[in-house]
């Protein structure tokens, strides 16, 4: 049986990327999808961009590739400040300028949503609906008439990230699955109806779970996988990078 592997919303962390990528080379997984938000936020968005490009067979464009491509329209103050800080590392003259075209080509053609499996799974980094901005949260199952309207663009499988909160989300009876309250954190397809699977976040996870958070799938299943890593060195870096506001570090402690 084919193994696959999602990472997203990695945000700049390098230190949790790399714990996560390690993690998956222990298992035998035939590629590696990304849901974007590969940078903003952390301490190293070229590393990590270099790391998506070497081992991602694809990437989706998040609102944070979005928004250092363009405006930061939406974005508050201090998630734009954020923003202002990684475009900055992206072109910084320090970094041979080859490099750094290389950055904003890789960008430039990410997609906005990917298919796999004759159409039956889809990729985006927030929602069929609105693929880089819209939110679909544990809440909105008391929202009928968002998850129906949501669900109507979902093949069989979705997978998204930007809430940065894992889980699952099942048609049928709107329900809103945390990993802890399944199996070995495995969650079984069902035949006849879908599914929206959020599959966390790498770099600032915000479920109260401080560990990097990734997801293995086939066919039939998905598995949500938890990994520490060195928190208090990315701590220190955002401390040190001169611009990223220290809430982004202070978030990271306590997974929120
Ligand atoms: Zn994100």
């Amino acid at each position: 049986m084919t193994v696959f592997a999602i990472v997203s919303d990695i945000h700049a962390n390098l230190e949790a990327f790399e714990r996560v990528l390690e993690d998956i080379a222990t298992k035998d997984i035939q590629d590696i999808f990304c849901l974007g938000d590969i940078i903003g936020y952390g301490p190293n968005p070229r590393e990590c961009l270099e790391l998506a490009q070497k081992y991602c067979r694809f990437s989706m464009i998040g609102n944070h590739e979005e928004a250092v491509m363009m405006i930061a329209e939406d974005f508050n103050d201090r998630a734009r400040q954020a923003v202002e800080w990684t475009r900055n590392q992206l072109n910084d003259k320090t970094v041979p300028r080859e490099q750094r075209r290389e950055y904003w080509n890789y960008l430039d053609k990410l997609q906005k949503m990917e298919m796999l499996e004759k159409g039956r799974f889809l990729f985006v980094h927030g929602s069929p609906r609105v693929p880089t901005k819209e939110y679909i949260m544990p809440r909105d199952v008391q929202d009928a008439g968002k998850m129906r309207a949501i669900f109507e663009m979902v093949p069989q499988v979705c997978f998204v990230g930007h809430s940065h909160v894992p889980g699952v989300y099942t048609e049928q009876d709107l329900r809103y699955i945390h990993p802890r309250q399944m199996k070995e954190s495995k969650f079984e397809f069902p035949s006849e109806s879908k599914i929206i699977i959020n599959a966390g976040s790498v770099g600032q996870p915000r479920d109260q779970d401080p560990r990097a958070c990734y997801i293995t799938f086939t066919e039939e299943w998905v598995q949500f996988h938890r990994v520490f890593y060195n928190v208090s060195a990315v701590v220190e870096k955002i401390q040190n990078s001169g611009g990223l506001p220290q809430y982004l570090a202070d978030r990271l402690r306590e997974g929120k």
